[in-house]
């Protein structure tokens, strides 16, 4: 794709632009295409692709500009460039500067496929023209649009929008880095299934959504206390407790805020706790034994976030602009406080894909070094706790999400230490045998910088401060232990029957 930017603006001074002022921009004009607007330029690149004046005409004390470029100094750069060459010229004739407005914009954009993305809802585009391959934009702007470079922000967008639609339906790159031994499996069922005939767990009133009755939960905790045992005591992990409500501050930081939408449960604040405010709306279920949901949109602001899509986003405002000294990294914590919430949508499934789930979050951060060294340890500690503590079959895999990939999140080029390379996810599978399928029960990321730079966080020394997490969902560990091994407990690892104890059978149903 190639972009060509055109902007005409007008600078209005504080007099006539005639005699002595038109000659002195005259010379601004030409002063500013061979040199001011070539600053930073690569030698020898074509005129064409750098900012260039096209047309100026002088009206009373208006300058009518046309600026044309192509990537290099492009427009919307150019013309404060100028702007601050006119202030000094001028100002020697006792000329001020009184305003700026902009005529119009236009973004061309030559080599996109029609229809490969739909420009009409992007913010500031006024309209949209396809000529062929060629694709021009107008855009709205004031001028401190032009400042805060938003034509930039929209070319980066529609790059990533193409990008997208290139992927297809390839979500993520998948590269296998382990797979465990066959092992014959005493149970083939879905777990699930089995669990809801046993009573251990029974569908909520809500969509993906548990009631975890005693059994079932006796088995979680089993699991969680192997976590702690295996990974979070020997490796030193701390408990927090991060938020679980999540207003727009931090995925804006956490970078959420690009894309999380679709799979979100929004919060909203009531406009105000006055019970008279409210009378109405709990009248109407008085007497009609409906809630009437018209009647609380009305009464709710927001929404002001969201409730928990992953834990760490949470954790950073704890330590948001500062600097963390060299004696206290790595910083090792986890949050098991509460639930997560993603609208799954037509994929839910048993309690492998729900929309209230537990998750134990491990995150860590410290120098690149010192972060992909606890990413390996924790890669161990899982490995041993798959073999040799529950015995599953299970394999893990680097995977790499198109958006990571595309943001350069991904550094593969060489850098002194090698950390470069490792930034990105390892899911962790294990097989269902109910279905022939693998299930993504858990992940080990290195997050680079992403989190430190968003959230402004600091160490003392000069190295980059990088961070890693680990999302162990108790749900998916706990399906892929009950579809491998099923739910009589002759067939379990004795660690995990012992932890677990006789089921405890509560209700007596009649
Ligand atoms: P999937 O591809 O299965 O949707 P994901 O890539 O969205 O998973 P992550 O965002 O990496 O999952 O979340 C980390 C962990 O949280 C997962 O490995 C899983 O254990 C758990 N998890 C995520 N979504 C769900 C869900 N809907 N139900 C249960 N557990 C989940
Ligand atoms: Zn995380
Ligand atoms: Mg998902």
């Amino acid at each position: 794709m190639f972009v060509r930017f055109r902007l005409r603006a007008t600078l209005t001074f504080s007099s006539d632009l005639a005699g002595d002022a038109e000659e002195a921009l005259i010379g601004l004009v030409d002063e500013a295409n061979r040199v001011t607007f070539r600053r930073g330029v690569p030698a020898g690149t074509p005129d064409d692709m750098v900012g260039r004046i096209t047309g100026w005409e002088v009206c009373g004390p208006s300058l009518v500009l046309t600026i044309e470029s192509g990537p290099y100094t492009r427009a919307h750069d150019a013309i404060f460039r100028f702007k601050k060459q006119a202030m000094i010229t001028l100002g020697r004739l006792r000329i001020g500067l009184r305003g700026i407005s902009v005529e119009t914009f236009t973004l061309t954009l030559e080599g996109v496929k029609p229809g490969s993305f739909h420009p009409e809802k992007i913010p500031f585009i006024t309209d949209v023209e396809w000529e062929g391959e060629t694709l021009h934009l107008t855009l709205t702007l004031s001028p401190a649009d032009l400042e805060e470079r938003v034509p930039d922000r929209i070319v980066r967008l529609i790059e990533e929008k193409l990008k997208a639609a290139d992927y297809g339906g390839k979500a993520e790159h998948w590269e296998l880095i382990f797979e465990s031994r066959e092992r014959t499996h005493p149970f083939t069922g879905d777990p699930t299934a089995e669990m809801e005939k046993r009573g251990w767990i029974k569908h909520a009133l809500w969509r993906g959504q548990w009631i975890y009755g005693p059994q079932s939960v006796q088995l979680i905790r089993a699991l969680e206390t192997i976590v702690i045992e295996e990974v979070i005591g020997p490796l030193g992990f701390s408990e927090m407790i991060f938020p679980k409500l999540v207003p727009w501050e931090v995925w804006k930081r956490s970078g959420h805020a690009k894309g999380v939408y679709p799979e979100i449960y929004y919060v909203c604040t009531p406009k105000t706790r006055d019970p008279a405010y409210w009378e109405e709306v709990a009248d109407h279920f008085k007497v009609t034994g409906e809630v009437p949901i018209e009647k609380i949109r009305e009464r709710i602001d927001g929404p002001i976030g969201g409730l928990c899509y992953a834990q760490c986003p949470s954790f950073w405002p704890f330590i948001q602009g500062s600097t963390l000294a060299d004696d206290c990294l790595p910083i090792r914590v986890f949050d098991r406080s509460g639930t997560s919430h993603r609208y799954e949508s037509g994929g839910i499934h048993g309690i492998e894909r729900v929309d209230e789930f537990h998750r134990i979050e491990i995150l860590w951060l410290g120098t690149p070094e010192q972060t992909v060294a606890i990413a390996d340890q924790l890669h161990e500690a899982y490995h041993r706790i798959f073999e040799e503590v529950l015995g599953l079959q299970w394999r893990c895999a680097r995977v790499t999400p198109w958006f990571m990939a595309q943001e350069g999140m991904v550094d593969s080029s060489p850098d002194s230490c090698g950390c470069g390379a490792r930034v990105g996810t390892t899911d962790y599978e294990a097989l269902l045998p109910y279905s022939g399928s693998w299930l993504e029960f858990q992940n080990v990321s290195i997050n680079g910088d992403k989190y430190p730079t968003g959230f402004g966080v600091k160490v003392q020394s000069k190295a980059e401060c990088w961070s890693g997490c680990s999302g162990i969902g108790l749900e998916r560990w706990t399906a892929a232990f009950l579809a491998q091994k099923g739910l009589d407990q002759e067939h379990w690892p004795a660690r995990v029957a012992e932890l677990t104890g006789e089921p405890k059978d509560l209700f007596r149903i009649l």
